[in-house]
């Protein structure tokens, strides 16, 4: 049955079912080899010692632990977050504020519900994460994006778009960057450029929001600090999560950013759903303290480091000529150029007819452009899919180029 018209609220519109999960559904249950998504290698999950630590919470902190919580989270858990994050080199002062939220995801959304007014201008990288346009599309941004190369977001670009949509009066909101790292390309952005970024905000008195899922397990020195600890003017709010560092079903992220900022969160939060689950925060915060993270993240190191040289090491082998890829420094992805002309979307049916799933780049432009990449993810995948995974692509697309 259709609905009657003016049924559903005109947000609904601007709704979108993500790409990624729908292409998920299809490979489901099939024999493909699928680097389509963004899941982290189950092996990393350390299951004995949350089961263990699971059992304790209950059993010592159960009266609290099964309870209704503070909306920014349960105090003891913020304490530990703010030393972990302060450990690892991302600036929490006392003029922050710590908000968990129910992955970052949750985070976005409350960015996007408490800072987009229709039109405003939200600046993200081309290409950028498919998951946050669609938590701020629906609050009717102006989206502008800044091309990115291997120092990240071309911040001179930045610049000039920034004034010139300024001078036609445009009310400038924010910068979204994934700095560090970057789903879906891989790429890290430079000191130089971070700099610069801050200084173009601070100019256009723009929030930025900084979202790092990845710089705790990159596989390479990344020589960068964190845009929330560069941050002299109160402007940055840092977002992070647990789910690629111990287990994305927990569902626990977090926000740390100034006060005059995340009150703000705090209050929509309230609304959305009083609070983040009681018991995962516990999980998570003798997690962090008994070292689980650490040691979780050192696994993982590992484990994705010797994916992603496989995966490059493939690709070498397999990718026909005229086409490129990023050598990312961490993450979970590889972004890859197919020679021109040849366009991933319409590929993709006959990439999953051989057994091989991708995500089509092109939706993570959101002015277009990108026709002929595509996101690969390796920490899924077995190193031999890896290998047999690119070799079906590689070949598929070598006889669209009529190469080789
Ligand atoms: C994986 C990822 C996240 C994490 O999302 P959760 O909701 O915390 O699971 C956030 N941002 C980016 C860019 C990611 O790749």
């Amino acid at each position: 049955m259709s609905a009657v018209p003016g049924t559903f609220s005109r947000r609904t519109y601007y709704m979108r079912a993500s790409e990624i999960r729908e292409l998920l559904k299809l490979t489901e249950g099939r024999d493909i080899i699928s680097f389509a998504g963004g899941l982290p290698d189950p092996r990393t999950f350390p299951k004995e010692d949350l089961a263990k630590i699971a059992k304790e919470v209950i059993e010592k902190y159960g009266d609290n632990a099964l309870q209704y919580s503070p909306t920014p989270g349960v105090t003891p858990f913020r304490e530990t977050l703010a030393e972990f994050l302060n450990s690892h080199g991302v600036s929490v002062t006392k003029d922050d504020q710590i908000i968990v939220t129910t992955g970052s995801q949750e985070a976005l959304y409350l960015v996007s519900l408490t800072l987009i007014d229709d039109g405003d201008v939200v600046f993200v990288e081309a290409p950028t994460y498919l998951a946050a346009i669609n938590a701020f599309r629906v609050y009717r941004p102006r989206l502008v994006s800044i091309p990115i190369d291997e120092e990240g977001m071309r911040t001179d670009i930045l610049e000039e778009k920034a004034k010139k949509l300024a001078a036609d009066g445009f009310k400038l909101k924010m910068i979204y960057t994934v700095p560090t790292c970057q789903n879906p390309s891989g790429v890290t952005m430079s000191r130089d450029r971070r700099k610069h970024l801050l200084e173009i905000a601070e100019k256009y008195n723009m929030i930025v929001i900084e979202d790092d899922p990845y710089s705790f397990f990159s596989f390479e020195p990344l020589n960068v600090e964190h845009l929330k600890t560069m941050d002299k003017n109160s402007r940055v709010v840092y977002l992070g999560t647990l789910s690629k560092i111990l287990s994305p079903g927990l569902r626990i992220g977090y926000a740390a950013g100034p006060k005059w900022i995340v009150s703000y969160f705090e209050l929509a939060k309230q609304m959305v759903d009083l609070h983040s689950s009681t018991l995962t925060q516990y999980i998570a915060m003798e997690a962090i303290k008994r070292g689980l993270v650490d040691s979780t993240v050192e696994k993982a190191k590992k484990i994705y480091k010797e994916k992603r040289d496989a995966m490059l090491d493939a690709m070498e082998k397999y990718f026909p000529e005229g086409s490129h890829w990023t050598r990312p420094a961490g993450g979970l992805f590889v972004f890859a150029y197919a020679p021109p002309g040849i366009d991933t979307k319409s590929l993709l049916p006959e990439a999953l007819l051989r057994g091989v799933a991708y995500v089509p780049g092109a939706s993570f432009f959101v002015e277009g452009g990108g026709e002929n990449t595509m996101r690969l993810n390796f920490s899924y995948p077995t190193i031999e899919q890896i290998y047999e995974g690119i070799k079906r692509l590689g070949s598929l697309i070598a006889e669209k180029a009529g190469k080789r």
